[in-house]
């Protein structure tokens, strides 16, 4: 009896083969993840685990014998290379195949390289999994290192926030003008901007890398687009990610920019169903399609996925939010800001509390509130209502 199988063992993948159990579903479940960890936590990669703070068995979601007590067959370090959609099959990296009547893509993404020259040198990191920034530790361990980053969105200030706390000599290069350009307006990116450079962060806005430059093969320096070299012994790049939808892709299945999926989180095939960082997903809260890249978002898809598989109702979807933490501070956004007209700021940033309202023909639409749980939490119901 061919039941579900779900390719990715994330946040999003595991969800989905937890609701299917939680909503009843009996036949097999089948739950293949192409890293060698069982399930695990995404978010303290750029904080905690970096921070050293948390292990890496602290960041597993659900113990070993979760899976097997559910009825889950976790497959890890397996990874699936294409798909059969005629057969119903997929085809795994050993030769293997295995058959399915329904298919849930949670594949997330993966971290988006750096092209330039010297982008093959040792001391170029990302931060995506947790053998990545395992290495990364490695790499910082034995004294005070001149760190790069590039890209100036959370991961990036998140991780630069960490290395100044462990002792790091740390620059954050953006092209933009603004750090969070493309998730906030200029009063949030201009406040981190100052906290960063009053905590010793160097940030270079406006500022594009040309390439990379190596003795021996090792990064000892990164080369800016107007040719200044700036000294440095890692380069971590936090410049997005790309969804994993090849596959899918090359199978027939509509993937503009990650897979296309109606409010039932169907593709344009029936069986196969997407979910997470890699689905482009019809919010009520914006007019165009959105690929969001958060855990609250992960979680909700995985719901209504599993909800259409089992045939039950599926959960509405709720204001899209999202968390980041740097130094003291716990930035808590709701809603998707995409077309505000209007800002509006509560409260003071010079006292670490405030946040900053975004309306749309007089309507609001998003909010990014700084150490204000409180208001988060009521502004999040305004939006919704
Ligand atoms: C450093 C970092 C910090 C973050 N901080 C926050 C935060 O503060 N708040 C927040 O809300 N979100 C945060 N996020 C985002 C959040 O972690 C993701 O949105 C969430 O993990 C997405 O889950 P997912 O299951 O869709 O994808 P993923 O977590 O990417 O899981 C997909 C899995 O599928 C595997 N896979 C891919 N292709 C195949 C294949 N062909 N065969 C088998 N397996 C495959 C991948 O290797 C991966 O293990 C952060 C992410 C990172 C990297």
């Amino acid at each position: 009896m061919s039941g579900t199988i779900i390719v990715g063992a994330g946040q999003a993948g595991l969800q989905v083969a937890v609701a299917l159990r939680q909503g009843g579903y009996r036949k097999p479940v089948i739950l293949l993840g192409d890293e060698r960890h069982t399930p695990y936590e995404r978010p303290p990669l750029s904080k905690e685990f970096l921070a050293g703070k948390r292990t890496a068995a602290q960041l597993t979601l659900r113990k070993p014998d979760f899976y097997s007590s559910q009825g889950i067959d976790l497959r890890t370090g397996v990874r699936v290379l294409s798909l059969d959609r005629s057969a119903g099959r997929v085809h795994l990296a050993d030769g293997s195949h295995l058959a399915y009547e329904r298919l849930v893509w949670a594949a997330g993404g993966r971290a988006r390289r750096l092209s330039c020259p010297g982008a093959d040198a040792a001391g170029l990191h990302y931060i995506r999994t947790i053998d990545d920034v395992a290495a990364l530790s490695d790499a910082l361990a034995g004294g005070m290192k001149r760190v790069v980053l590039v890209g100036g969105g959370y991961i990036g200030l998140e991780t630069a926030a960490v290395l100044r706390g462990l002792g790091h000599d740390v620059t954050v290069l953006e092209a933009q003008d603004h750090l969070l350009a493309r998730v906030t307006a200029p009063p949030i990116s201009d406040f981190y901007r100052d906290i960063h450079r009053a905590e010793g962060v160097s940030i270079r806005l406006g500022t594009a890398l040309s390439g990379l430059r190596a003795v021996a093969g090792r990064i000892n320096g990164v080369v800016l687009a107007d040719s200044e070299v700036l000294a440095a012994d890692i380069v971590i790049a936090g410049i997005g990610i790309t969804p994993n939808i090849e596959p899918l892709a090359e199978a027939g299945i509509d993937c503009p920019n990650g897979v296309r999926v109606d409010a039932t989180c169907t593709s344009n095939d029936p069986a196969i169903l997407a979910v997470g960082d890699c689905a482009l997903f019809p919010s009520p809260y914006t007019d165009r399609p959105v690929r969001l890249e958060s855990v609250p978002n992960a979680m909700e898809q995985a719901r209504i996925a599993a909800a259409t598989i089992c045939g039950t109702p599926a959960p509405s979807p709720s204001v899209p939010w999202f968390w980041s933490n740097q130094y003291d501070l716990r930035l808590q956004s709701a809603g998707l800001n995409m077309g505000w007209d209007q800002i509006e700021m509560i409260g003071n940033p010079a006292e670490r509390k405030f946040a900053l309202r975004y309306f749309r023909e007089g309507r609001l639409i998003s909010a990014d509130c700084i150490n204000m749980p409180a208001e988060f939490a009521q502004m999040k119901k305004q939006i919704r209502e």
